[in-house]
């Protein structure tokens, strides 16, 4: 017998009828003979409602009650889906994360997972139980309920797959898989068969919206293999698994746009020991998120020095840098919020030359001018005006051939426009704005 975990994202639980439909498909899986182990996110938009509400009566809530709060969206869905699985006839129960052994740090809001003792969940999958884990949280050191930072589901499902030693792990979302591109954005992106860890890692924290990135590291250090696939219709996703040979034979895997990125500049720098630092300490030790960080060749012993920030950080980093600018003696602080990160991934890169001048090149022929670059062995970022960068996207898409193979099959009848549709939901099937990553 087979043990698959299965988490089913907010949009595939949004409302009664998705529930229903889901709870149909767990049936099915365990009809087909398996122990299933099912982890859920909050129905829909909920997250963003409860921390919505929670501001409206205090501005800057409690992190601990927040927590508390935010949690409570995954354990109504898993009792939810639980009654329906039940309606169904199926031997089911629901958990929280502390009930299912989900032990975590002591960081509210972004909590790790240290350690799941999984012996209430193996009884019960003993006694031919379907177990529904509320996803997102678990007990932190002080018997206190802590949540795992915004997309934490796919996390729990992970962990919960590695200490289970399950023989699935299978992401279930609105969408078909992982694509070449956002299909919002390309029509002719491509679902890919599968992707690499690494690869994965570098679109999420570059705004692909696809799986929290600390799963998939997660995934990587466990060497859980990641099914993600449509929650609506049954048929292959993408597998997100080591890398292999066969992969480096495509140069890029795929292409994100991040267009919540903000540029600081610091003119006028001078060029000393010791300048970078401070200015770095600084933004770090007010916890914000510096993601490209470039500084030009100095003239005359002064320099310019620019780097990205979320653009929801903005006047954190100008509370943080105006004290700054005047006691390094900088020239002057400028932002600018109309920039986008695009970024093109592939570990093919490592083994083929000349990719950042395609790049550039094509760029260019579209008349994009670039404003900063940076790069990994697998990946090159360049920062340009937002306003360019769907057609950006669409260009570096095509001349890549990412969306070649398929083009015709691939025109994705959105699943997310499916989705929202067949179970009716009140609710655009749409990803919740996950929190970017922290570099
Ligand atoms: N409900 C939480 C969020 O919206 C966790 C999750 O969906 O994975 O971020
Ligand atoms: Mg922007």
């Amino acid at each position: 017998m087979a043990l698959f975990v299965q988490k089913y994202g907010g949009s595939s639980v949004a409302d009664a009828e998705c529930m229903r439909r889901v709870a149909g498909r767990i049936r099915d899986a365990r009809r087909a003979g398996n122990q299933v182990v099912v982890v859920v996110s909050a129905m829909g938009d909920t997250t963003d409602e409860l921390i919505a509400l929670a501001k409206q009566v205090n501005p800057e809530p409690n992190e601990r009650e927040i927590d508390s709060l935010m949690a409570t969206g995954e354990m109504a869905s898993s009792a939810i889906l639980t009654m329906a699985l039940h309606a169904l006839g199926v031997k089911a129960i629901s958990m929280t994360g502390q009930q299912a052994g989900i032990r975590v740090d002591a960081t509210h809001l972004k909590a790790k997972i240290q350690a799941i003792n999984p012996k209430r969940i193996q009884r019960h999958l003993e006694q031919g139980y379907v177990v529904v884990v509320a996803g997102f949280q678990g007990m932190n050191p002080s018997e206190d309920i802590a949540t795992l930072g915004r997309g934490g589901s796919d996390t729990t499902a992970v962990a919960l797959a590695a200490a289970l030693k399950a023989d699935r792990c299978q992401i279930l979302k609105d969408v078909d898989g992982v694509f070449t591109a956002n299909p919002r954005v390309v029509p002719e992106a491509r679902k890919l068969d599968e992707i690499a860890y690494e690869e994965m890692l570098e679109l999420a924290s570059c705004g692909a919206e696809v799986l929290q990135s600390r799963a998939v590291e997660y995934a990587k250090n466990y060497g859980v293999v990641l099914e993600v696939m449509s929650s609506f219709e049954v048929k292959p996703g993408t597998l997100v698994r080591e890398e292999n040979k066969q992969m480096e034979k495509m140069i890029i895997r795929g292409i994100a746009a991040d267009k919540n990125q903000a540029k600081a500049t610091l003119v006028g720098v001078p060029d000393q020991p010791g300048v970078a630092a401070r200015i770095f300490k600084a933004l770090a030790n007010a916890n914000i998120n510096v993601d490209m960080i470039v500084q030009n060749v100095s003239a005359a012993g002064i320099t310019d020095l620019s780097f990205t920030v979320p653009e929801d950080e903005i006047a954190k980093t100008r509370r943080v840098m105006e004290p700054l600018v005047k006691d390094i003696q900088a020239a002057g602080l400028r932002f600018n919020e109309s920039i986008a990160k695009v970024s093109i991934v592939g570990v093919g890169m490592r083994s083929h030359s000349g990719v950042a001048y395609k790049m550039f090149d094509i760029l260019a022929a579209n008349k994009i001018n670039i404003e900063m670059i940076t790069t990994s062995e697998i990946k090159i970022s360049v920062v340009i005006r937002d306003t360019d960068a769907d057609q950006a996207v669409r260009a570096l898409h095509a001349a890549f051939g990412l969306g070649r193979k398929s083009a015709k099959k691939a025109a994705p009848k959105k699943a997310g426009k499916a989705s929202a549709k067949a179970c009716k939901s009140p609710k655009k099937a749409k990803a919740p704005a996950k929190a970017r990553q922290r570099k």
